[in-house]
């Protein structure tokens, strides 16, 4: 158990809901942001307030400035102060290069790489002053390797694995780390669209045989906001089940 303090953006579905579910139950306090989906947000904030834990729910658009910047405020004075943030909210869209639009590729940049330096720059001055924090970034194997028909999100993501990087060499001497979350592919609405032919062809592309659950992810990013990973720093963490092609 612990008393520290977790912000989790796009904690109202998917990896992000595993992830704060899976910090509540390890005790965490717990800033539940979410945009669209306020439902199921407020509904997963009842339920962990009912297990005894401290939560505050928070819509905000993490492609705004301005909105980061209060509910980070917000955070602090309701907990005291952020000893975690998760930048895990996002978007995946599929289509050919040559039909992004200028408009699409400026979103998906948005949601991936202003949200996360837009996060970070608001939770740093407080971790900065204390000595101390965590920042854990999710990313995408599709960072890592690329994929067809999604080249703006895998540049996107790729991006998150640069900041990682850059910013953990710059935050090591104020005892904060930064890591990356790359997950492979995740059973989440992100996915739904994907066919039966398709999902059997990942699955069986798969050395451990099955698509991941959020679950899977959420352990990677407890681990890496645990205090067994406090000599890490600078590094991607991919859970994807053996999946390294494609
Ligand atoms: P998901 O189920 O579609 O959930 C996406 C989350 O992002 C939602 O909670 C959504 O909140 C939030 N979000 C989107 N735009 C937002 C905005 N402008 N402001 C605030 N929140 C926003 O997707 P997921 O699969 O859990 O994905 C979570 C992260 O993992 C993403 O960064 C994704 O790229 C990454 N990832 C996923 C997979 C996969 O296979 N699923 C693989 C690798 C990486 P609202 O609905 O409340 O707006």
């Amino acid at each position: 158990m612990t008393n520290k303090t977790v912000l989790i953006t796009g904690a109202s579905k998917g990896i992000g809901r595993a992830t704060a579910e899976l910090f509540g139950q390890h005790g965490y306090s717990l800033i539940l942001n979410y945009y669209a989906s306020e439902a199921q947000a407020i509904e997963l904030s009842d339920k962990l307030k009912s297990f005894g834990c401290h939560v505050l729910p928070y819509k905000a658009d993490v492609t705004d400035r301005e909105q980061v910047e209060q509910m980070v405020a917000a955070g602090e004075k309701e907990f005291g102060g952020i000893d975690i943030l998760v930048s895990n909210a996002g978007k995946a869209e599929q289509c050919l290069f040559t039909d992004i639009t200028p408009e699409q590729w400026r979103e998906m940049m948005a949601v991936s790489v202003d949200a996360a330096y837009y996060c970070c720059r608001s939770v740093l001055p407080s971790m900065i002053h204390r000595h101390q924090g965590k920042i854990i970034l999710i990313s995408s194997i599709w960072g890592m390797v690329g994929a067809s028909c999604e080249v703006h999100y895998s540049t996107a993501k790729a991006a998150i694995i640069g900041m990682t990087k850059a910013l953990a060499k710059e935050l090591g001497p104020s005892n904060i780390t930064v890591n990356c979350v790359a997950p492979g592919v995740i059973d989440t609405d992100m996915n739904s669209g994907l066919g039966a032919d398709t999902r059997k062809a990942l699955e069986a592309e798969t050395p451990l045989g099955r698509i991941g659950s959020p679950l899977d992810v959420a352990n990677s990013v407890l681990f890496l906001a645990s205090e067994h990973a406090d000599f890490i720093t600078g590094q991607v963490l991919s859970p994807n089940g053996g999946l390294t092609i494609i």
